[in-house]
């Protein structure tokens, strides 16, 4: 298994139980996802462009599901060891949350079915599927 430093292809060996003592800023506080409509119509794209178009503002598509995808850092998120501000009060998605495979594995951008981490790549893929797009 390789760590988030994967780039520099250095192996090492990660157990479950201790990956998030390791995770440098908690990796998962520091993105929010929000489930949205399947886009299908040229107006539904028009719309992602413009979303994604702000900063920040990433869009994938996980299975059948589309989701925008925040990379907006958690307010209770602690410096400098990415504790958690309320870790008792810490809503039910984060207690929910498993380390078995997450973001410290594999970036966020790789995995799925397609990923658009800005503007420019979702217009390619709109002109893609959309023969008619710049008409
Ligand atoms: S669950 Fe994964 S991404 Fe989140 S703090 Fe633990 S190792 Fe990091
Ligand atoms: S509430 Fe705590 S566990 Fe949840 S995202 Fe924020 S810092 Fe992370």
């Amino acid at each position: 298994m390789l760590d988030s430093t994967a780039s520099r292809n250095i192996p090492v060996t990660i157990a479950s139980d201790n990956k998030c003592g390791k995770c440098t800023n908690s990796l998962c506080c520091n993105y929010f996802t929000q489930l949205i409509e399947t886009p299908r119509s040229k107006y539904d794209f028009d719309c992602l462009l413009w979303q994604i178009s702000h900063q920040d503002v990433n869009i994938y598509k996980d299975g059948k599901e589309w989701y925008l995808l925040m990379r907006n850092k958690c307010e209770h998120l602690m410096e400098p060891h990415g504790m958690c501000g309320i870790y008792d009060r810490r809503p039910d998605i984060c207690r929910e949350y498993t380390n078995d495979f997450c973001e410290y594995d594999q970036p966020l951008d790789e995995g799925y079915e397609l990923y658009f981490n800005n503007y420019k790549e979702l217009r390619k893929y709109c002109k893609k599927r959309f023969k008619k797009w710049d008409r």
